[in-house]
Formats: C-alpha cells, sequence, structure tokens
C-alpha cells in the first residue's frame, strides 16, 4: 500500500510497497480519507524530534473508514466514518486510574513513539476510533484532534464568558482556542506577528492586540518562551496562564511574579480518554473546527505539504482516498 515515510530529517518519500497493518482482535483496519499536520509532526520532519526509526510513517490527526473489524471487537462496523484519537493511554496506572490518562507514562502516541497515519491503511484499536457522523468536511475531521486538544485545555482552565482573556499565537492550536472560546462567548485578544494569522484569528471572532491589560486568562499557544512575559506583565492580579505550547526552554518567570501577582500557572497537555475526544466530537458539526484549515495535499505531495507547514498561515492536511467530501470549502495551496 501507499504510505509517507520519513527518510532522513527534511525527506519525505511516497512509497507504494509499505506493508500492511495486521488487525488484532481488538483492532480495526482504518482506511484513511485524510491527516492533518501539525507541530510536532513538523518537528519530527526537521529532525527537531526524532523518530525511533527511519524510515518512519509520521501523522497523528487521522480520520476515515473503517475497512476491517477484529474479531473481539463490538459495536462497530465496515464503512463507519471514524475519527483516531491518537495516544493510547494504559488505562490500568496511578495516572489513568484518576482520570488523568494525558499524563499516563505508558502512553502510545502515534506517529512519535508507534508508527503514525500517513498511510493508505492503519489498525487502531477500536477504542481510539471514534465514530462520527456523515457530512462533516474533510477539514473539520483533520481538525477533530488539535480541536480536542484546544477544547480541553479551555476545560481545564475554568474559564468563563465573563473573563478577559488574551491568547499568545495563532498556528493552529491558537485558532482552535480562539475557536473555542468565542464559542464560550468570550471575545479573545490574539497577539501574533504574522498577519495572515493574525486576520484569520479576527475571522474567528478575535480581537488583534491593542496594547490592553486586566487579562485575566492568559492562553500560551506558541511555545515561544520570550513572547510569555510581556503577554503575563498584562494580566491581571490572581490571572490564570495557561500553557499549551511545548519547549524545553526555562520560563521567564521568578517566584516574586508568580507570589505578588498570585498567578495560577495552568499546563494543559492533550486530553483525557475518553471524555474530552467524545464531547470534543459531538460538538464537531457546531464548532467546525475546519475553518483553521488552509491548504490541502495529497499524499503524493507529503514532502511539499511538510516543507513548507511551518511557514503557511492556517493547518495543513494531507488527503488520501478520493472521496467526495473532500471537494468541501478548502482553498488549496
Ligand atoms: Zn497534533
Ligand atoms: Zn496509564
Amino acid at each position: 500500500m501507499k504510505s509517507a515515510v520519513l527518510i532522513t530529517p527534511g525527506r519525505i518519500d511516497t512509497v507504494e510497497d509499505w506493508p500492511e497493518p495486521a488487525c488484532g482482535p481488538h483492532d480495526v483496519i482504518v482506511e484513511m480519507d485524510g491527516v492533518g499536520l501539525c507541530g510536532t509532526d513538523i518537528a519530527v520532519f526537521q529532525g527537531k524530534r526524532l523518530s525511533p526509526a527511519t524510515p518512519w510513517v509520521p501523522g497523528h490527526e487521522g480520520f476515515g473508514r473503517i475497512a476491517a473489524v477484529g474479531s473481539s471487537v463490538r459495536g462497530r462496523s465496515v464503512g463507519q466514518t471514524v475519527v483516531i484519537e491518537p495516544n493510547y493511554p494504559c488505562l490500568k496506572c496511578t495516572d489513568c486510574l484518576t482520570g488523568l490518562t494525558s499524563a499516563c507514562p505508558h502512553r502510545v502516541i502515534v506517529g512519535l513513539n508507534a508508527p503514525g497515519v500517513l498511510a493508505e491503511r492503519v489498525a487502531v484499536p477500536a477504542h481510539f476510533a471514534h465514530s462520527v457522523p456523515d457530512g462533516l468536511s474533510g477539514a473539520d475531521l483533520a481538525s477533530a484532534e488539535p480541536y480536542t486538544v484546544a477544547r480541553s485545555a479551555v476545560r481545564r482552565s475554568g474559564v468563563t464568558a465573563a473573563d478577559r482573556c488574551l491568547i499568545i499565537g495563532a498556528g493552529a492550536q491558537g485558532l482552535l482556542v480562539c475557536l473555542t472560546l468565542t464559542r464560550l462567548g468570550v471575545r479573545p485578544v490574539v497577539t501574533e506577528p504574522h498577519p495572515l494569522r493574525l486576520a484569520q484569528a479576527q475571522q474567528l471572532g478575535a480581537v488583534a492586540d491593542d496594547g490592553r491589560t486586566g487579562f485575566t486568562y492568559v492562553f500560551e499557544t506558541s511555545g515561544h518562551v520570550p513572547a510569555l512575559r510581556p503577554a503575563v506583565d498584562r494580566a491581571a492580579p490572581g490571572a490564570t496562564v495557561v500553557l499549551i505550547g511545548l519547549s524545553p526552554a526555562q520560563l521567564p518567570l521568578t517566584l516574586d511574579d508568580v507570589v505578588r501577582r498570585q498567578l495560577v500557572l495552568r499546563g494543559s497537555m492533550i486530553y483525557d480518554h475518553p471524555g474530552d475526544f467524545t464531547e470534543a466530537l459531538a460538538e464537531l458539526g457546531q464548532a467546525r473546527p475546519g475553518a483553521v484549515v488552509q491548504s490541502r495535499y495529497s499524499l503524493e505531495e507529503a514532502q511539499q505539504a511538510f516543507a513548507g507547514a511551518a511557514e503557511r498561515a492556517g493547518k495543513t492536511w494531507i488527503s488520501i482516498g478520493s472521496r467526495d467530501r473532500q471537494a468541501d470549502t478548502i482553498r488549496h495551496a
């Protein structure tokens, strides 16, 4: 079957002879229709995060149709459209048993410590292949997983419609936080140097940064540590700073900053199984997270899709099948 494989950092080939996945008794085989690209995938492509092996199949934000069902699986049938939840916690450790499956130390991370989904077919544990209604666009389905990440950060933050919110960054995560906050009735302020990304945030209902202060919430989505300090300086005493972007760099904050200003620092990592995913998918038709997508490529164009993804405004996705739903409202690259 066809698959996009990372050969060396910076080079992805689309090959024709990748081995077919085996369907275990608890798995389904998903015939892939599309895969969204996000910062993690780009970091693997660029060699900033190392894949466990090469050649390596990247990609984790996938959707498609069930093509085969394992012998022990109930309630799944061939032809169902599914979105893949690409983090498989063990569901047995202390973190999993307390509900914080996102902290599971045994977590299987598709595309990072387990093979990714940029292939014509993949095997997925049935509990992590969520069926969704028909009629959603490819862009909405390709954005379902990152939308779940953004929505989970907003859920964990405790933000309400009365809060004044600043979002740092309008990459895909920033835009999806913006979309989630707007749905709650918040009109967030967005700080973003890239004019096209800022324009996209404004289209989603955000206000461009005009230097105002007194934010009760700051959402850091860029992973760009130098952007944090000036944003925190503009937060109100007692504000909550929600950290979503990842970086190995030290935070530019002192204990004095946090204690005297009584800040709450809230890290948010992906989502917890299964509630966050099922709740996010249930509202996909209203939320329409595909609004953050700008560019679509074919599997054969994987190299081009990855090479430019970091510079493009809006999210990039790769369509794999040839289904009608891909002739949707997406503006091409
Ligand atoms: Zn992602
Ligand atoms: Zn666990």
